[in-house]
């Protein structure tokens, strides 16, 4: 960011901050704001930025509303337009606690961000957001008051052994405290959230395993994170339709590769013994050959992996896999016949 910013702070500023790509830049006058601007925007063709200009005096900036009025900043907590003011609906199943705890950051937020006089307007914006999730004025009454008569229990045992339990109501986890209680076990129950629909559907991680092999073809044409599967049976075809079976125990991607490379260059010496040099030979005038790559399934169990491989050789009958490797699969499960 130095590269970018470092041209436009030959000019005078009085306040020039940055979060990520946000700007909040206050100067003298607009032909200096001009001036930033431009700067900003011409250093790089692949940067474009866009500009606000205050709507009453007010500018917006991350969660807050700056005005300067008199010589004086003013703040007030902002949700952009956009924001559909969604949190956890006052049904959903989740922990009371979990719920209590995000009304009272956003409370606190919303006061914290905003200037003694606009203060009370924003805290009375959370509430409508609080209510049009479904928490009533009434259920918020009696969680805080439920809330103040646990507090001194909560204290007590705050450095005793800790329980970690699955959440499965307010009142299993009630029950349970109880339980403990009325056994003189002092520790502390704490809820654990349970695997959700988005655990399972959603990686949010995806790049952290992309290969760091050079030339690998595996990820490209797989799942990202396929590259180091161990025990998996995959099928390879060939331009021309023909198709491979296989299995590995080895990583994935170190196996694929040498198929790829095998495939890429046939007439290399030491890939002449290889399926695909022998293919291309014969079918392709010894041309490269272009592959695509299917993992089958995954199995770690070596027998296991190789009886699910020769199953899937008798039905999908590969024409490349040689004679010999499926005599070796016959040899060892007895009953397997090419039909
Ligand atoms: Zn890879
Ligand atoms: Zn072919």
């Amino acid at each position: 960011m130095d590269i970018i910013e470092t041209p436009s702070k030959c000019h005078p500023t009085l306040l020039f901050k940055r979060y990520i790509d946000d700007y909040l830049i206050i100067t003298d006058d607009r032909d200096t704001l001009d001036a930033i601007f431009r700067s900003l925007t011409s250093q790089d063709r692949h940067i474009k930025l866009t500009r606000e200009t205050p709507n009453n005096g007010w500018l917006p900036f991350l969660n807050c509303e700056i005005r300067q009025k008199g010589g004086i900043f003013e703040t007030k907590w902002y949700k952009k337009p956009s924001n559909r003011n969604i949190m956890i609906k006052v049904e959903s199943h989740h922990p009371i606690k979990q719920k209590t705890n995000i009304i009272k950051v956003m409370e606190k937020t919303a006061s914290n961000m905003s200037s003694w006089q606009h203060r009370k307007e924003a805290v009375s914006k959370t509430r409508s957001i609080i209510q049009k999730n479904g928490y009533t004025k009434e259920w918020i009454r009696k969680t805080k008051q439920k809330n103040r008569d646990k507090q001194p229990n909560y204290k007590q045992t705050e450095n005793q052994t800790t329980l970690a339990v699955p959440f499965i109501s307010d009142e299993t986890s009630n029950i349970i405290r109880k339980s403990l209680k009325d056994m003189g076990v002092t520790a502390r129950v704490v809820e654990l959230k349970g695997k959700c629909l988005r655990d399972i559907l959603v990686k949010n991680r995806g790049f952290e395993n992309i290969c760091e092999r050079r030339n690998c073809r595996v990820y490209p044409q797989t799942k990202i994170g396929s590259c180091n599967i161990k025990g998996a049976i995959y099928r390879l075809k060939c331009g021309c339709g023909e198709i491979y079976i296989g299995e590995t125990g080895r990583p994935l991607a170190e196996r694929i590769n040498e198929h790829f490379r095998a495939a890429e260059k046939p007439l290399t010496q030491s890939y002449l013994n290889t399926t695909w040099s022998k293919h291309a030979k014969s079918h392709h005038n010894s041309d490269s050959l272009s592959l695509t790559l299917d993992i089958i399934t995954t199995e770690r169990n070596t027998t296991r992996r190789k009886a699910l491989e020769a199953t899937y050789i008798k039905d999908l009958d590969p024409k490349l896999n040689t004679k010999e490797e499926i005599n070796e699969l016959v040899n060892i499960f007895g009953t397997l016949q090419k039909t």
